[in-house]
């Protein structure tokens, strides 16, 4: 007989995690199966977020950025140093005890919430049976209730710029080189071509990234990304728009691209090439014959807007079904899963996930852009504020970036944040609470906003609407 459980998960990312957690704490009795495995061979929770995304990369931003203050930034405060020089391998290594300690965290919370871990690769069988097949060959079969199906992403691979861990790399690839490739190449101004081009840039790489569309950072605000282009450029980095990869050659050492741009046929020859173009849901081998769990034409499973796949008992969450790819909507949705499963009333605001990228300065938004109100046809006014006339933002030499505030044009009810410049990640927080109490940019004006900080971008970009912020001319 199978064992028998309330709630079995799918893989232990951030969505799987989460959800096993929550469900755990509301007395469910848990499985959670996942097969990544660490450096050591043994079971390594938390999935792309914590092995070789979100922590791995922040790890390696703040070490690039404390490095490209000492060598460029450090000198404005009047302090200096002679020969600064980076140990890439004592980085790489600090990188490591941070994902070490986080993806033990996770086996830690599921050894104390009793969520039993099982390492191995899940599927789904009929009649909500899961077997499991472990690193070690042997298989075995549980069941439940209830399924939920969270396993995650992988990276696009481009069939002219196949992967081969050493020269062409994918975003793990990119975190473990062991030391600063002269001349970077990278594949897709997105987020991940965006952090991880500016880590090697930072430390002393010659970074070009190349984009296929013609616009930077589509997705953003348009001043927003103008702002962020602007920057990034003052940086050096590299971004050719327009630019589509014909194919990519490993030539001994180096790299041999061909690629058509803006003026024609072009070459560069780079020694590492980073192909960061978007990543697809992994679902292949998931699912077993009959289990009746549809996947669309992308390879995600389908669900409805409560993340249930329309087969009872079974769910699906996270990067492997529609909607951005971002650890903190796999989180909630795990955690409304685990809720609904246990009859409470789970519930994800899809409208106002927030989004980051970890660059220099930081870029966050919530919200429509202006151009999605104008296609809309929604009224809206905007207000916008520069870090330039932030006093504390000036005191930290951090004067990059401005916020925006989109609020509509008869309510005042704020529609969307954007925002370029320091600590933004964090900023954008505060926009997502007022958006989530429907506040309005009068509200936002209204609250008080400690001085000196850089939240006090926020507050007069939200009287800028009302055309009376006090540090600018409105
Ligand atoms: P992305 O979708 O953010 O960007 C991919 C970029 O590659 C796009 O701009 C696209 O136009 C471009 N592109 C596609 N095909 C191309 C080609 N053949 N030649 C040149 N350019 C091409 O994807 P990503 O950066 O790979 O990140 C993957 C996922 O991981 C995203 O969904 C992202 O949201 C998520 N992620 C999020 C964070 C964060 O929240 N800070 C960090 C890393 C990754």
């Amino acid at each position: 007989m199978s064992e028998q459980f309330d709630v079995i998960v799918i893989g232990g990312g951030p969505a799987g995690y989460h959800a096993a957690i929550r469900a755990a704490q509301l007395g469910l009795k848990t499985a959670c199966i996942d097969a990544w495995a660490g450096k050591d061979g043994k079971q390594a929770l938390g999935g792309t977020c914590l092995n070789v995304g979100c922590i791995p990369s922040k790890a390696l931003l703040d070490s690039s950025r404390q490095f490209w203050n000492l060598t460029h930034g450090f000198e404005a405060h009047g302090i200096s140093a002679s020969s600064p020089r980076i140990d890439i391998g004592a980085m790489v290594g600090r990188k490591e005890k941070i994902v070490k300690q986080f993806t033990g965290g996770v086996a830690m919370l599921f050894k104390a919430n009793k969520v039993t871990a099982y390492f191995g690769t899940g599927k789904l069988l009929k009649d909500r049976r899961v077997e499991i097949s472990a690193p070690d060959g042997s298989r075995q079969t549980i069941a439940a209730t209830n399924v939920i199906i969270a396993t995650g992403s992988v990276p696009i691979e481009l069939p002219f710029a196949k992967f081969d861990g050493k020269r062409i790399v994918d975003n793990a690839g990119a975190l473990e080189f062991t030391g600063v490739p002269k001349r970077l190449g990278v594949i897709g101004a997105g987020v991940i071509g965006l952090e991880l081009g500016s880590v090697w840039k930072r430390l002393g790489s010659d970074v070009t990234i190349l984009e296929a569309l013609p616009d930077f950072l589509a997705a953003a605000d348009a001043d927003i990304a103008k702002a962020a282009a602007r920057e990034f450029a003052r940086q050096g980095l590299r971004i050719e728009l327009g630019a589509k990869l014909l194919k990519a050659e490993v030539k001994g050492s180096e790299v041999h691209l061909a690629y058509v741009g803006k003026d024609g046929e072009k070459s560069l020859v780079v020694d590492k090439l980073l192909v960061a173009v978007g990543r697809r849901a992994h679902t292949e081998g998931v699912l077993g014959d009959g289990t009746g769990v549809r996947l669309d034409e992308r390879g995600r499973v389908v669900v409805d807007e409560h993340c249930w796949t329309g087969i009872e008992g079974v769910w699906a969450v996270g990067d492997c079904v529609r909607g951005p790819m971002l650890a903190h909507k796999g989180f909630e949705e795990g955690i409304a899963v685990a809720e609904l499963i246990a009859g409470k009333a789970g519930h994800v605001s899809y409208d106002t996930i927030p989004w980051v990228i970890y660059t220099e300065p930081e870029v966050a938004w919530a919200g429509k852009t202006e151009k999605q109100l104008k296609d809309e046809g929604v009224p809206y006014r905007t207000g916008s504020f520069p870090f330039a006339a932030v006093g504390r933002a000036v005191a930290m030499n951090e004067p990059a970036g401005m916020v925006k505030v989109i609020a509509h044009a008869e309510t005042d009810r704020i529609l969307g944040v954007h925002m370029v410049g320091a600590c933004v990640s964090e900023l954008i927080a505060e926009a997502v609470v007022a958006m989530e109490f429907k506040g309005s940019a009068e509200d936002l004006a209204r609250i008080i906003h400690a001085h000196p900080t850089l939240s006090e971008a926020v507050h007069e970009a939200a009287m800028a609407v009302d055309k009376r912020a006090i540090h600018k001319v409105n």
